[in-house]
């Protein structure tokens, strides 16, 4: 075959422009679509053949420029200039032309070729926009195309322009430079010749726009092509005296200067191919954003809305829990039934499926929780919590757009951890990624739902809810704290764009959904299954010989007795030779020792042991505890277990539980990430921070109510 056949194409657009989905759309994948910003910050690839062509699609972050000022505008940067893409679709969303364009002259002023793709084209319809494609086309100096992304329609169309750009290769660079307005372009002329002369700035390929980059000040592309500053001499003399240049004729900032040309040259170029400007067309979304966003009913409202949340999750789940649980006792019966009893049979039927089980049967709530928040972020309502919370972020020292990586925080912290890269600040992402595990994900919901159902009854619903508040408002706390103390703010204005009202596709929910259960699934197959196996051999060896009473002989003697009260004396001997042998085992020893430490708080050792192994998942907090009381012998079900009197869990010590496990560190992998995005000095700090913070939260909350009376 000819090296032809092997090309790489970029997505490129604005947040929310439709790009996700037009890779979708292109790959046939089924990556996460979201009406709010920030969602994919990090690339993604996906293949597809087209004529040809083996053509390698990724989908990169969604910026408004191509600055190195926030993380995920360099990732997109980046990806440009080294890996260099045969071509770069631009998406724009029809209705914002003149936004999208910003980034698209950026494009061309690095000298991708390009293919414009008008997304959204349907929205644009119904806002009666008109956009002269042909024209627009003709403009830019690249083929347009109009899609409507999400319902697949017209994306072929960027593939067959796709190849016919790429047969006709000798056409390269058939832009037409963006103009900055007579003053500047002089000035860029001029700076690009002396650019060109200079020998090692050639690596660039793009004179033009290595001479835009250093006018406007850009450190990071000026320390990638001119790291010498004595060899560039003649360079830096060159462009001091065009910025004073500049400087003296516009009486303003170079970088302004740029932008504000840029923007001149877009006005024109919408003033030749938009037949009618956009209408009010957002005066019905105006109408209820200015309820949602309102200074008092906009936070009732929000809090309705996520109390909804917890309660569907709970009441609605409750259903299909009980079948699976029902389910996952009748495998274990069965099994227990078939297969020969002894050690394999013990670990099957105790370790795997106890462990397994016990975290299976919240996968439905998972679902319903994910529905909730899938159908709130596609509508577009949670960009309204965003702007809404921008006050309250003000408060805490940080701003609107930390609310983003925070909210996706309630679905797993280690993407919310790096949504991150979309702040510019440094000091904002420090804060912002120490907040995040405070934000109660997913996998803690189990634990929620499990203590809640056994201890507090119709009121279940309510104290999950308490658990996501209380998880705020700790956040809150520790942002003034940290804000007074070690991350001192410095402010930063910022825009936050709301994006319009959309009704949520079945597609994109149920995508949404389908990757949770992924997710979730690929967890109870892999650590949790690891988890509950080892923790039931660390249950199950090593062998005790010696009991403080001959439980065998008295067995023996009882079942040769044929009454109730001799079944029911078998059972109770049972039980206590199994809590015997757990005790003597490792996993008992492990126990005994975190006991005096836990003990303050209420919680008897299996809790113990489940706040260790949870350090690993959350999840396996619910497991650990599915396999440690099959250990003991016990076949009802979890809930019905830690209820029981004989367990002594009052329904306080499983409130203070509760909290431990919100509070504490959320699992190794966010432990991970945090040391990727800040270092391993916050990572330490988070650990210990978090975990000195539920000890403190619980003891307060058990000690506090037993003091009360309660
Ligand atoms: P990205 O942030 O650029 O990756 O954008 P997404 O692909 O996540 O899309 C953002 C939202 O716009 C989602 O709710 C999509 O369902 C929706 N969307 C995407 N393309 C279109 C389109 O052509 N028309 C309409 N009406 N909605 C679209
Ligand atoms: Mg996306």
């Amino acid at each position: 075959m000819n090296e032809k056949s092997a090309i790489k194409i970029a997505l490129a657009g604005n947040p929310n422009s439709g790009k996700t989905s037009v890779f979708n759309a292109l790959t046939g994948a089924r990556q996460h679509v979201a009406n709010f910003p920030g969602v994919t910050v990090e690339k993604r690839t996906g293949y597809r053949r087209y004529n040809e062509f083996d053509i390698q699609l990724v989908d990169l972050p969604g910026t408004y420029s191509l600055t190195a000022y926030s993380p995920d505008e360099k990732v997109a940067r980046d990806f440009i200039l080294d890996e260099k893409p045969d071509l770069v679709v631009n998406v724009i969303d029809s209705c914002n032309l003149e936004r999208g364009l910003y980034l698209t002259m950026q494009l061309i002023e690095m000298g991708v070729d390009l293919i414009i793709d008008l997304n959204m084209w349907d929205e644009a319809m119904e806002a009666g926009v008109d956009i002269d494609t042909e024209k627009l086309s003709q403009l830019l100096g690249a083929p347009v195309v109009k899609t409507i992304a999400h319902r697949e329609q017209g994306v072929e169309a960027i593939m067959q322009a796709a190849s016919e750009l790429l047969e006709n290769r000798s056409q390269k660079h058939r832009h037409p430079p963006v103009s900055y307005g007579p003053k500047l372009d002089d000035v860029v002329t001029d700076l690009s010749r002396t650019v060109s002369a200079c020998g090692s700035c050639r690596a660039c390929g793009n004179p033009r726009w290595l001479a835009v980059k250093l006018l406007e000040g850009d450190s990071d592309v000026k320390s990638r092509y001119t790291p010498n500053r004595h060899r560039h001499g003649q360079l830096d003399r060159k462009l001091r005296q065009s910025l004073h240049h500049l400087r003296s004729t516009t009486r303003q900032d170079p970088e302004v200067a740029i932008t504000e040309g840029r923007y001149g040259y877009i006005a024109g170029i919408i003033r030749e191919v938009v037949k009618q400007p956009p209408s009010d067309r957002m005066e019905l979304s105006v109408k209820i954003d200015n309820i949602l966003t309102h200074r008092f009913w906009g936070y009732l409202i929000f809090l309705f809305f996520m109390w909804l949340v917890f309660q569907a999750t709970f009441k609605l789940g409750a259903y299909p829990m009980d079948w699976i649980d029902a389910g996952v006792g009748w495998l274990q019966s069965l099994l227990t039934g078939i297969l020969p009893s002894g050690v394999i049979s013990d670990l099957i039927t105790d370790g795997i499926i106890g462990g397994v089980g016990a975290v299976a049967v919240f996968l439905p709530n998972i679902l319903i929780l994910f529905m909730g928040i899938s159908l709130l972020e596609d509508s577009g309502y949670m960009a309204r919590a965003a702007f809404l919370m921008d006050r309250l972020m003000h408060f805490l020292g940080l701003h609107g757009k930390s609310f983003i990586p925070l909210l996706m925080g309630f679905g797993c912290n280690v993407p919310a951890i790096m949504a991150t890269r979309t702040l510019e600040s440094h000091r904002d992402r420090i804060l912002t990624i120490l907040l995040i595990p405070l934000m109660s994900c997913s996998a803690r919901l189990p634990v929620y739902v499990l203590f809640a159902g056994a201890f507090f009854g119709a009121q279940a619903g309510n104290v999950i809810f308490s658990m996501y508040l209380l998880g705020i408002a700790t956040a809150v706390l520790m942002a003034r704290l940290m804000q007074k103390t070690i991350l001192r703010s410095e402010d930063a204005p910022f825009v936050m764009e709301l994006p319009p009202y959309r009704i949520p596709t079945y597609r994109s929910v149920l995508i949404h959904m389908w990757e949770r259960t992924n997710i979730y699934l690929k967890k109870m197959g892999g650590i949790i299954l690891i988890a509950s196996v080892i923790l039931w051999l660390l249950g199950y060896l090593p062998k005790k010989s010696d009991f403080s009473q001959d439980y065998d002989a008295q067995i023996e003697q009882l079942t040769s007795i044929n009454t109730e009260e001799a079944a029911a004396e078998i059972s109770r001997l049972q039980s206590l030779k199994a809590s015997e042998e757990l005790e003597y085992s490792f996993i008992g020893r492990l126990g005994k020792i975190t006991l005096p430490l836990v003990r303050p708080l209420g919680f008897n050792w299996e809790l113990g042991v489940a706040i260790i192994t949870g350090f690993v998942a959350k999840e396996v907090v619910v497991s650990t505890l599915g396999v440690l009381y099959h250990l003991g012998d016990n076949t009802d079900s979890l809930m019905a277990v830690l209820q029981s009197p004989s367990n002594r869990i009052s329904g306080l010590a499983a409130y203070a539980f509760m909290v431990f496990v919100l509070l504490y560190t959320p699992c190794l992998a966010t432990v991970i990430a945090i040391k990727r995005e800040i270092g391993a000095k916050w990572m330490w700090l988070s650990i210990v921070f978090q975990t000195a913070l539920a000890w403190s939260a619980a003891f307060l909350i058990y000690q506090g109510g037993i003091f009360l009376g309660l």
